[in-house]
């Protein structure tokens, strides 16, 4: 391993180890910003035909619908249920957006994504929208209401990329390839909006050098955050059921192998982007695989403390300067170009 000294030799992101997105949200807003999810009823091109009928082989949406939702109920009537849980659950929350999350909530006609979208900015205990969605629901149209909005309220746009590997993606019958997620985010950047982008570590198809190979392309690309989630197989997924009949086609990382590798993966990463999340939980009810289980509340932590055993953090070794190289304590010039985010 080369290693290249630099007499700054201070991680720039304190115990973490990474740029977290909790801290610059209570910087720049105040405090916590609490995501208050929404169904609005859309549904998803990989479902209905249009791009595919089968969806992504790792897909339930249950695996990720919070247990407050009621689908029948309007948004504003979801809104205020929702709220009635996390004020009690985060009673120190300073604000709440509308989190559009399951299936594709750009997938419709203009004037009914409109109709949802206002319907939850209306409400007067919501100060924003974060809105999930495939890269190939993202027309110009769409991109510049949101666009607008964004000059009034807090807009995430959430684009799940899942992998910068056009095999991987094959694999999961994702039904597009990278080249539209760099389409997508670079079209809602132009427009200035803040893309955060899922990215699911461990598919079928892929290895650690392609996995690894992700963060250099995502860094990369006007990305303002990341979510990253590991691969756990959800039970009545075709996925599940592919580990079921053949587990050899789907290998799945084991704790220590998975820890190693997203502390690799975020020493790769660019420390500009805001790391949302690190690691995913499904609840255990409709967990299938793999069989060890962290919290992401202990999932963390073991990032975190992986990383500083290293001595390293987001970021050192970014950009690549070769294969093995790790910048020790270069992150002087890192610190500037955070404050000045
Ligand atoms: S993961 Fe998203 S894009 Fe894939 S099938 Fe499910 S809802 Fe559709």
């Amino acid at each position: 391993m080369t290693v290249l000294t630099n007499p700054e030799t201070v991680c720039p992101f304190g115990a973490r180890r990474y740029n977290a997105w909790n801290e610059h949200v209570k910087a720049r807003y105040g405090g916590r910003v609490q995501k208050v999810s929404v169904i609005a009823g859309f549904s998803c091109p990989n479902r209905d035909g249009l791009v595919g009928t089968g969806g992504c082989t790792f897909c339930n949406n249950d695996g990720f619908t919070p247990g407050y939702l009621d689908r029948r109920q309007t948004i504003a009537e979801q809104i205020d249920a929702g709220l009635d849980f996390l004020h009690r659950r985060y009673p120190g929350t300073q604000r709440y957006i509308a989190y559009f999350q399951s299936y594709s909530n750009t997938y419709g006609e203009f004037e009914r994504l409109r109709a949802c979208y206002e319907e939850a900015l209306s409400h007067p205990g919501i100060s924003g929208l974060a809105i999930g969605t495939r890269p190939d629901c993202l027309p110009n149209e769409v991109l510049d209401y949101l666009a607008q909005l964004a000059g009034t309220y807090i807009i995430e746009l959430e684009i799940g990329v899942e992998s910068c590997n056009d095999a991987a993606l094959a694999r999961v019958n994702r039904g597009h390839d990278f080249a539209a997620s760099v389409d997508a985010i670079r079209r809602s950047a132009a427009r200035a909006l803040e893309v955060t982008v899922h990215l699911l570590l461990g598919l079928p198809g892929e290895s650690n050098e392609s996995m690894l190979d992700g963060a250099r392309q995502l860094s990369a690309l006007p990305i303002h955050a990341l979510k990253i989630h590991q691969l756990q197989l959800v039970r009545g997924t075709a996925l599940a059921r592919q580990w079921q009949r053949d587990p050899a086609s789907v290998p799945l990382l084991d704790e220590p192998a998975c820890i190693s590798l997203l502390a690799d993966f975020i020493e790769r990463l660019s420390p500009t982007i805001l790391l949302q999340r690190v690691g995913s939980e499904v609840p255990p009810s409709l967990k299938l695989a793999p069989h060890w289980n962290l919290r992401l509340s202990e999932l963390a932590p073991r990032i975190s403390a992986e990383l500083a055993r290293r001595g390293s953090w987001q970021g050192c070794r970014y950009p690549p300067t070769g294969p093995d190289s790790v910048v020790a304590g270069g992150c002087g010039s890192l610190i500037q170009t955070l404050t000045s985010y």
